[in-house]
């Protein structure tokens, strides 16, 4: 971060000082919400939490260094104390961003945020210093958390933007307003929550509104409700997308015999071509944003290139590929899933698997609602299409279709099993697999199919 004195915290953020026998004592960072991460010039930021509060760590915090507390009650060594932290939190946020000038570059979707966000950070660290969001940490907290670590030397602050509801990123462009902001898909991600597509779509829109008229809008041609969205902005648009009217192109898509996308990037300076490290196609997708956003910044089509092609993945648990000492390679994606996603890591198997068996450990994708049978019922299908040698649905009902979906396709018989937990499909895998077998485990978040992952791992 860069260096705050209290006094100046204590203005920016409307609190009260206490206990602070010199305010011009200087906060150099890093703001912290866990007090495990408190260190020498560190501000601790404490929340009340169901089972913790953050308040009984002030004591062990200075200890460790951090300069003063943010809290919303005195604690008897140095604090500020406000009404609301995350409120005060934001606030500082902004103040820092204003003070800096960063480029900020902000992005959402329903999914492939991280993914996006990833890519981007790997693509413009080659032209100059930039802070992202780590890992998934996309929310009123985690958002003023990352833009505070920014220093005099960032130029990019890439920051990933979550929304559960109407008004959740306008209220994040209210805290760090972005120059350029990145709409990648309208998905059935938490459908349920939002009660519908057009909803979702009304939501991730508030990130092109709250553009300034120098701005740029970065949208996906693909997708008709982002499309849409470029009447929401009095920014200049830029499209992304496999559509023909994209500004930033892929042609001659094809996935490698190792699954990974590869293709020839048109951006409006030129063109070159793409082979990524990354696993599956739709980082095809995520790859032109991420094109579009460093074309935007100035960036040559080759230079983008490069860098997509030498992109890995940070974040863990998305299309991890190792190899076991036996030859078995175990692809783990299961850190979620969706449709669209579900369908693109069979089509990677597929393709790795060629002459070789190839498994598809998959569980429930979540929060479909109406949709859910077809779809659980359609990606059966398709691992039947893809000759997938062995389909092993884990869990309930969802579970139930997708096996479902792979009989109605035909032919099936010992091809497809239906367990009931991630237990019975380690001990189904440990006991058939065989040298030179892949397997691709994935389902959504909260079956935790990791688990089956590493158990392999483990068991190799
Ligand atoms: P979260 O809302 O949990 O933060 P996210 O939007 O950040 O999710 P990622 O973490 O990048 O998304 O990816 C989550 C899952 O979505 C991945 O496991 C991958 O299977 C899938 N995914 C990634 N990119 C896309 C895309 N462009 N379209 C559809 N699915 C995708
Ligand atoms: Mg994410």
């Amino acid at each position: 971060m860069i260096a705050l004195s209290l006094a100046e915290i204590a203005e920016v953020v409307g609190g009260q000082t206490h206990d602070i026998p010199d305010a011009s004592v200087l906060v150099t960072g890093p703001v912290v919400r866990d007090s495990r991460e408190a260190g020498p010039g560190s501000l601790f930021a404490a929340f009340v939490g169901e089972r913790v509060d953050g308040h009984d760590f002030a004591p062990q915090v200075v200890a460790a260094g951090a300069v003063a507390v943010l809290g919303s009650r005195p604690v008897g060594v140095p604090a500020i104390v406000v009404d609301d932290v995350q409120a005060a939190l934001g606030a500082l946020a902004r103040h820092v961003v204003d003070k800096l000038g960063t480029t900020l570059v902000a992005l959402t979707g329903s999914a492939g945020k991280t993914s996006t966000k990833d890519l981007i950070a790997q693509v413009l660290q080659r032209k100059a210093p930039t802070v992202f969001t780590p890992g998934s940490l996309n929310n009123e907290i985690g958002l003023p958390l990352t833009a505070l670590s920014a220093t005099e030397e960032t130029r990019f602050l890439v920051l990933e933007m979550g929304a559960r509801g109407i008004g959740h990123i306008r209220y994040l462009t209210g805290l760090t307003p972005p120059k350029i902001g990145l709409v990648l898909n309208v998905g059935s991600a938490h459908i349920g929550e939002f009660g519908g597509r057009e909803q979702i779509a009304q939501a991730k829109g508030e990130l092109v509104e709250a553009l300034p008229e120098d701005g740029t809008a970065v949208l996906n041609a693909d997708d008709p409700y982002v499309r849409a969205m470029a009447a929401r902005t009095k920014a200049k648009v830029l499209l992304f997308g496999e559509a023909d009217e994209a500004d930033v192109r892929a042609e001659n898509v094809r996935l490698t015999d190792t699954g990974q996308p590869s293709f020839t990037l048109h951006t409006p300076s030129g063109c070159s071509d793409v082979t990524m490290r990354l696993y599956g196609e739709h980082h095809v997708s995520n790859a032109l944003a991420a094109a579009a956003v460093a074309h935007e910044l100035g960036m040559s089509a080759e230079e983008i290139a490069t860098a997509l092609s030498e992109a890995g993945s940070l974040s863990r648990w998305r299309m991890e590929v190792t190899e076991r000492p036996d030859g078995v390679t175990v692809v783990n994606d299961a850190y979620n899933a969706n449709p669209e996603s579900m369908k693109a890591a069979l089509r990677a198997l597929a393709a790795m698997g060629k002459g070789r068996r190839t498994w598809a450990v998959l569980g429930k994708m979540a929060e479909l609602g109406d949709e859910s049978l077809a779809e659980h019922d359609a990606v059966g299908r398709l691992a039947v299409r893809l000759n997938v040698s062995k389909l092993v649905a884990v869990g309930g009902r969802e579970a139930a279709w997708l096996q479902l979906g792979a009989y109605n396709e035909g032919s099936w018989g010992e091809e497809s099993v239906h367990v009931s937990d991630a237990q019975a499909a380690v001990d189904l895998l440990r006991s058939e697999l065989r040298p030179g077998d892949v397997v691709l485990v994935k389902a959504s978040r909260s079956v935790g199919l990791e688990s089956v992952a590493q158990a392999l791992l483990e068991s190799g």
